[in-house]
């Protein structure tokens, strides 16, 4: 592999991130301030159309889908400045971004770990392989005859795209019928998904269904050693059909031993793809036959919940990201009160109106802030095809029990105005 002509020594002390994300990424406003508050520059690389340009962040233009273009485009930006870490903030920047951190000498996993751990396919046979725990699976071809495909299959089963993200296209189905139901769905969708490779448009997985609680498990990864960061609690069950976000509320309430066994399992799976640095970020499900992996990926939480956490010192979970892309960790010890946060759930399609209820909720005791993300007259998209959130609910008290009573009523307090949607067909 070609190396860069310069050491990552020298590249510490000039103290400029490339941060590599999708133009719509809900994490890029958070590196940005991270990198400021880290005294560092940021050059963002990312799809937009319009560059970024301010004090700290400069924009590069490049185009995902040629990552051998865009690779080059990055390795000459870095000629007027070296980087000192370079982030992808979503699965689809984590790739380019192991490459060019590798190319740099700057602390990386392979892209080989962050393509397996972003790929479901690919995901379930490498931790079947290292005997993770890990729901039974098998492939399918959406362009064959589904009926000679599920022999022998218990259900309730999961169906899933292999290289979505945010539960789309996620469907449980409690029989063949409801599978044949799930496949249509979910092929009509992967349809539309244009950017994707052909083959990761026709090929699905169906897993059995895991009941049990989940978790969301936020770690780091040094030199190839687990750290938790923190664990979020998903109070609300996550039966199906289709399995929509909605609290994340820590700490967790689980046993000290649940919680270990948690961070061997995530660790395990880690070690499995081979992942070494940097954060990840881990769905798991728990029941009477242990920890379960549903999916563990090389990056931080989705949405904005990790606005809520803080550590060390202090510190923002991007902080600590960014320190570690540069070589330079910070504690990591997270500091308490319980926080937590709702992504408010989208129930039903039509044209966004407004919210009512917004002061009423912001006065419930606990609510530190709430976020609408979307404007009027956006069309609203239901799980299993929708692919953002309506906005977020944050809260911190002293306990996760208050948090979680906290989110609870303003979320009560809430009334999403939606208009119906009519499609006019013109012959
Ligand atoms: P995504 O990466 O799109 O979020 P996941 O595979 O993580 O997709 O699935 C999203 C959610 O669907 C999980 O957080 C979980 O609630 C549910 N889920 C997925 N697979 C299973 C399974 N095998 N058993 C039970 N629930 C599942």
């Amino acid at each position: 592999m070609p190396r860069a002509p310069f050491t990552s020594e020298q590249a510490t002390k000039t103290r400029r991130v490339l941060v590599i994300a999708p133009h719509s990424s809900y994490r890029t406003a958070a590196y940005i301030q991270a990198a400021q508050s880290l005294k560092s520059e940021v050059l963002i690389a990312s799809e937009g159309e319009y560059s970024i340009v301010s004090d700290f962040a400069r924009g590069l233009h490049i185009h995902f889908a040629e990552p051998d273009i865009a690779f080059q485009t990055i390795i000459e930006a870095a000629k007027d400045k070296p980087f000192s870490g370079v982030i992808g903030t979503d699965d689809s920047s984590l790739e380019l971004a192991a490459r060019v951190a590798r190319y740099f000498n700057l602390p990386h996993n392979t892209p080989l770990s962050v393509r397996l751990a972003g790929r479901k396919d690919l995901a379930r046979k490498c931790l079947q392989q290292a005997r993770v725990a890990i729901p039974e699976f098998r492939e399918m071809d959406l362009t064959k005859d589904v009926k000679v495909q599920v022999n022998g299959l218990e259900y309730p089963v999961v169906v899933k795209p292999v290289a979505l993200s945010g539960s789309r296209g996620v469907i449980r189905a409690n029989d063949y019928q409801e599978l044949l139901a799930a496949t249509t769905r979910i092929k009509k969708l992967l349809d539309k998904e244009q950017q994707l490779d052909i083959e990761l448009q026709q090929k699905i997985l169906v897993e059995q269904y895991i009941p049990g609680d989940e978790v969301a498990v936020e770690g780091m990864l040094r030199q190839g050693q687990l750290d938790i960061l923190t664990i979020f609690d998903k109070p609300d069950p996550l039966e199906g059909p289709f399995f929509e976000e909605s609290y994340y509320i820590t700490p967790s309430r689980h046993s000290a031993k649940i919680q270990q066994q948690l961070r061997a399992v995530v660790q395990q799976a880690c070690k499995a793809y081979s992942l070494k640095e940097g954060p990840v970020h881990a769905e798991c499900r728990i029941n009477n036959q242990g920890v379960w992996i549903l999916e563990v990926a090389a990056r931080t939480i989705g949405g904005l919940c990790a606005r809520l956490l803080t550590f060390g010192t202090g510190h923002t979970l991007e902080q600590l990201v960014l320190a570690q892309a540069m070589g330079e960790p910070l504690i990591t010890e997270e500091q308490r009160p319980a926080s937590g946060v709702l992504m408010i759930p989208i129930t039903q399609a039509g044209i966004f109106k407004r919210v009512e209820g917004l002061l009423e909720a912001q006065r419930v005791p606990g609510i530190i802030d709430i976020d609408i993300q979307i404007r009027e007259g956006y069309e609203l998209v239901p799980l299993p095809e929708g692919a953002s959130y309506l906005g977020f609910i944050f809260a911190s008290a002293d306990t996760a029990e208050k948090v979680e009573a906290a989110l609870r009523k303003a979320h009560a307090c809430l009334k999403i105005v939606v208009a119906p949607m009519f499609k006019v067909n013109i012959a």
